[in-house]
C-alpha cells in the first residue's frame, strides 16, 4: 500500500513504496537504506555530502536512500536531515570495504588502446550530454513496483565495478552489467519513466536514458535499434530498442547502467531473485 502524502514539500524527498525497491548494500558502488526518525516526514533536504538523496518508506519505517559512490571510503558516514524549521540531525552509517575483480587485457598493438585525436575530440564532445542525463532530478516518482525489471533477458558476460587495465593502463571501472544476447533483441525499460536522453557515442554506441524521479536514471547501450525519443513517456516494460554491438562492443549485448543520485550503482541490487535468475545469477 502506498502512502499518501499530506504536503507537496514532502513530495520532493519521499517516494510512497511499501516494499524495498532495492537491497540494502553499504559498500562502494553499493547502496545504503539508512533510517530516519519519523519526523523526518517533514525534512526539507536530506543530504548524502553536496548530493541531494531520497527517502521512502519501507515496511513502514522512513529511510534515506543512499547511493555509494565507488570510490568511497569504508568507514563511518553520515546523511545529514534538514527540517522544515530549519533544524538539522546526522544520521551516521557505516561503509564496509569491497573488493571489486581486476580485468588485465594485453593488447598487442598500443594504438587500439589509445584513441585517436579525433576519437579523443568526440568523446569530450559526448561527455557533458552524458553526464547532464545521470544528473537528471525530476520530481514525480515513477517506481511503482517493489524491483525494477530486468531490460533482456541473456548471458550475464561483466559485473560492474570491474576494475579495467587495457596494456597496464587503468580504465574507468565497469559503470553496469552486461547483459550478452542476439543482436534484435528486445530491451525493455526497467521502469516507468521518462526518456530524458538519445544519443550515439564513442564507447556506449546508441543509447537510450530513462528518468524514473528524484534521481534515479537508468542507461541502455550499445543498442542496435533505438524505438524511444526524447521526451517520450515509456511504461514499465516497454519496448525501447534492441540489442546491438554499436559503440566500442566486442560482441553484442546490453550495457546498463544505474544511476542513483547521480552515482553509479549495482543494478543487480534492483533486481528481484526470478529476474536474477533470468541471467544466471544467484541471490545476492
Ligand atoms: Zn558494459
Amino acid at each position: 500500500m502506498s502512502r499518501i502524502l499530506p504536503l507537496l514539500l514532502l513530495a520532493l524527498l519521499l517516494v510512497g513504496s511499501a516494499q524495498a525497491f532495492v537491497r540494502h548494500d553499504p559498500v562502494p558502488g553499493g547502496v545504503a537504506l539508512v533510517p530516519l526518525s519519523a519526523e523526518s516526514e517533514r525534512a526539507v533536504q536530506i543530504l548524502f555530502g553536496d548530493r541531494p538523496v531520497l527517502a521512502s518508506f519501507f515496511d513502514g519505517e522512513l529511510r534515506a536512500v543512499v547511493g555509494i559512490p565507488l570510490d568511497a571510503n569504508p568507514g563511518e558516514h553520515r546523511v545529514v536531515v534538514t527540517m522544515d524549521d530549519g533544524r538539522a540531525r546526522s544520521y551516521f552509517f557505516e561503509i564496509l570495504p569491497k573488493e571489486y575483480p581486476a580485468q588485465r587485457i594485453t593488447l598487442p598493438d598500443d594504438r587500439t588502446v589509445r584513441l585517436s585525436e579525433e576519437d579523443l575530440a568526440r568523446f569530450h564532445r559526448e561527455r557533458p550530454q552524458i553526464l547532464a542525463a545521470f544528473a537528471t532530478r525530476t520530481d514525480t516518482w515513477h517506481v511503482s513496483e517493489p524491483s525494477l525489471s530486468l531490460p533482456v533477458a541473456g548471458r550475464f558476460s561483466s559485473p560492474f565495478g570491474l576494475r579495467r587495465y587495457f596494456n597496464g593502463e587503468p580504465r574507468s571501472p565497469h559503470s553496469g552489467i552486461d547483459i550478452a544476447a542476439a543482436q534484435g533483441t528486445p530491451v525493455v525499460a526497467a521502469a516507468a519513466g521518462m526518456v530524458v536522453e538519445v544519443g550515439d557515442y564513442f564507447f556506449n554506441g546508441k543509447t537510450v536514458f530513462i528518468d524514473h524521479g528524484h534521481g534515479l536514471v537508468t542507461m541502455y547501450c550499445h543498442l542496435h535499434e533505438i524505438h524511444v525519443s526524447t521526451g517520450q513517456q515509456v511504461a514499465r516494460e516497454e519496448v525501447i530498442g534492441t540489442v546491438g554491438r554499436t559503440g566500442r562492443a566486442t560482441g553484442p549485448h546490453l550495457h546498463w547502467t544505474v544511476s542513483l543520485g547521480d552515482v553509479r550503482v549495482e543494478p543487480l541490487l534492483f533486481l528481484n531473485s526470478r529476474d536474477l535468475g533470468r541471467i544466471g545469477v544467484s541471490d545476492p
